[in-house]
């Protein structure tokens, strides 16, 4: 069974694709078979014939009752004995051979007659012809007792011969017409496989979208090879969710069929090193503008690598050119996106925004433009002294404050250099409150410069591995410069309102930032207290020490009225050398302290030393009147008026009664 199997179906096969039928030549009448042998390499495809036939003639028991003793065998066109039957064993064949070439010399059969063992023995060689065309394909020969041999054995053998012939011919068309079968069927997979690699190139290239293409190349090639294993190894930062694409590992050995195939452009195939009886192939999935990935197929050798191989690589070809255009496309329609967004981006951050709704307009944008999970805008913050995330989608965060140089935002403050963090943590070990907190994976964070000079950095995150593409990166750090331009005018803007609201000898604020400021408190708060300050006897200090001096005093009594209240409170100059202090929230007992501690760092710390008389007025609201700017302003000047009467460096209370009452 086995040696059937040797030049079984698939062998012919092979052997009606590989080589023509060659012309036949009467010159040369077994030249045929030559040429038709020159293409095996293993075994001669007529020797596979004949010893079929052989073994089916001699199955078929042609052999009568009186021949049982005779031997039988066959010789191959050049006259090689190939099998025999009946004890033609071994030592025989040097001495068949001789009849076998002389009968092949003469082109006619051939006799020898031998003694052996005491019994003389005919050995008898027939050419075998083919039926048309009368040429050599095979020798037939037959060993029998001389007198069989003479008393017409010879016809006999004769007949067995051509009986064998038959049987020959049997095989031959068996043979042939398995292969017309196979040829018919090979034609049927090819045009099949044609339609299939039409209907992939069309699908291939009606798809746009980049994760379909390879989606549909791949259930391509797994509807043709279903036993293939087959994963699809890509260079690019393109994230897939098919299980099947993985990013091409970076540490490969030279010979690893995928560097090969991705480093030539062309197919790499070797034996699979874990099974002999499979192949690897790598082939690579590019285009015009280079190698994109890389298809790594295991599977068993193919049957018919002359046409798989071949399609194999068509699908590929395709798959490659499908994918560029789609990815061309995908990169134009995400060009005309930034666009948009980055428009977007800049009209909003170009509305004259506060510092902080500049932040937040940024911040908005921003998680819109990259679809991602968390962003944390930090910016520097003189008076904290440290990175204030302004804003932030994580709750945990907003209004931290984040030392210089410590994290990954503090690092890129302070180094000015963009960061990429594919999957956190990443090898440099720096930790993030933003990358724990989120339980992120990627991150890109670039520093946010304003006028040239660093003032904070913007953090991007994800919770998938490998999420932000260079692409990303590159816009975002774009992005940081319109950002940058924003908060710059938000700070200038913020700096000349301050400046318009402020008095430029005292520093504080001027008269109509008080009056606008407390009539809006008085919309929000339920009570207040206002101070005003008066300057003992400045007439005379400016006269005594000059208007210069006199300024310097006034300048030294704003500084202790700045110094001596709380953030939220307000120091004012009313007007020439009367200073004010609003105090939101405030009952006038509690201002009155406040008022006393500034007289006396006043009367202590000015130089040369003068005092001030004080008078507060409070207003709340369950009192109507009173909740009027005009009458808390007055309420207060007349208490300022009886400190004065009361003999100066005094304060004086306006009750709500309208009576005025001394503490001191
Ligand atoms: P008192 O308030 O104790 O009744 O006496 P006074 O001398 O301070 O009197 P008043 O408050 O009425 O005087 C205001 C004086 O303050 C007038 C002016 O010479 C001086 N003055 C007002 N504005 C300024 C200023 O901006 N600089 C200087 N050097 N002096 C000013
Ligand atoms: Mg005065
Ligand atoms: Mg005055």
């Amino acid at each position: 069974m086995s040696e059937q199997k040797a030049y079984g179906h698939k062998e012919s096969h092979a052997l009606m694709r590989n080589a023509q039928m060659p012309e036949w030549n009467s010159e040369d009448p077994t030249g045929w078979l030559r040429k038709m042998d020159v293409n095996r390499h293993d075994f001669p495809y007529t020797a596979g014939l004949i010893v079929d036939s052989f073994h089916e003639w001699y199955k078929r028991g042609s052999t009568m009752s009186f021949a049982e003793s005779w031997k039988w065998c066959v010789f191959d066109y050049a006259g090689k004995w190939l099998v025999g039957s009946g004890g033609v064993s071994e030592p025989d064949n040097s001495l068949w051979e001789q009849v076998a070439t002389l009968s092949l010399s003469t082109a006619k059969e051939c006799t020898l007659q031998i003694e052996e063992n005491g019994a003389e023995t005919a050995f008898f060689v027939m050419p075998m012809t083919t039926r048309s065309k009368g040429e050599i394909f095979a020798l037939f020969g037959c060993a029998m007792p001389a007198e069989h041999f003479a008393s017409g054995g010879r016809n006999t053998a004769e007949e067995m011969a051509r009986h064998y012939v038959t049987c020959f011919y049997r095989q031959f068309e068996h043979m042939f017409v398995a292969d017309l079968a196979n040829v018919h069927i090979h034609a049927k997979r090819e045009s099949s496989r044609r339609t299939l690699l039409f209907q992939i190139v069309q699908r291939m290239h009606d798809n746009i979208d980049v994760d379909a293409v390879l989606t549909e190349v791949i259930a391509s090639i797994m509807t043709m090879y279903p036993d293939v294993r087959l994963t699809l190894y890509m260079s690019q930062d393109h994230r897939s969710s098919h299980p099947q694409v993985k990013p091409l590992p970076l540490d490969l050995e030279e010979e690893d069929v995928r560097i090969k195939a991705f480093k030539d452009g062309s197919m790499a195939l070797r034996p699979y090193t874990e099974d002999d009886r499979q192949v690897e192939i790598g082939l690579p999935l590019g285009g015009k503008q280079g190698v994109y990935g890389v298809f790594h197929l295991v599977m068993l050798s193919p049957a018919w690598p002359e046409v798989d191989l071949p399609f194999l690589s068509m699908v590929a070809g395709t798959a490659g050119t499908a994918f560029e255009n789609a990815k061309l496309y995908e990169r134009s329609n995400q060009l005309i996106r930034e666009l948009r967004m980055t428009n977007e981006l800049t009209r909003r951050l170009n509305q004259n925004l506060g510092l902080s709704e500049t932040f937040e307009a940024a911040f908005e944008e921003l998680m819109k433009m990259f679809e991602t999970d968390y962003c944390c805008i930090l910016h520097y913050n003189e008076e904290r002294g440290g990175l204030e995330a302004v804003a932030c989608n994580h709750p945990g965060l907003i209004n931290e404050l984040i030392e210089v140089d410590r994290g990954i935002g503090g690092k890129v403050y302070a180094s000015g250099e963009t960061v990429i963090i594919p999957e956190y943590p990443d090898q440099s070990g720096t930790k993030s409150q933003l990358m724990d907190l989120t339980e992120s994976q990627s991150l890109i964070a670039t520093p946010l410069s304003v006028g040239g000079e660093v003032r904070g950095a913007i953090m991007l995150s994800h919770r998938e591995p490998h999420y932000f593409t260079y692409d990303n990166f590159r816009l975002l750090q774009a992005m940081a410069g319109h950002i940058g331009l924003a908060v710059g005018n938000a700070l200038l803007h913020a700096e000349v309102h301050r400046l318009a609201n402020r008095d430029t000898l005292t520093g504080l604020y001027a008269r109509h930032f008080l009056d606008q400021t407390i009539k809006e408190k008085q919309n929000g708060d339920f009570c207040g207290t206002l101070v005003v300050v008066d300057i003992d006897h400045f007439k005379s200090v400016n006269d005594t020490y000059g208007h210069q001096k006199g300024d310097l005093i006034l300048k030294q009594v704003s500084d202790i009225l700045r110094l001596s209240i709380r953030q939220g409170d307000l120091a004012a100059r009313w007007g020439g050398e009367e200073l004010a202090v609003y105090l939101p929230q405030l009952g006038a007992e509690q201002a009155y302290s406040v008022a006393e501690r500034i007289r006396q760092r006043v009367q202590k710390e000015t130089n040369p030393s003068v005092t001030i008389s004080c008078g507060i007025a409070e207003w709340n609201w369950t009192e109507q009147d009173q909740a009027s700017l005009d009458s808390l302003f007055y309420r207060a000047d007349m208490a300022l008026y009886e400190a004065k009467n009361n003999g100066r460096n005094k304060i004086m209370i306006d009750r709500s009664s309208g009576e005025i009452e001394s503490m001191n």
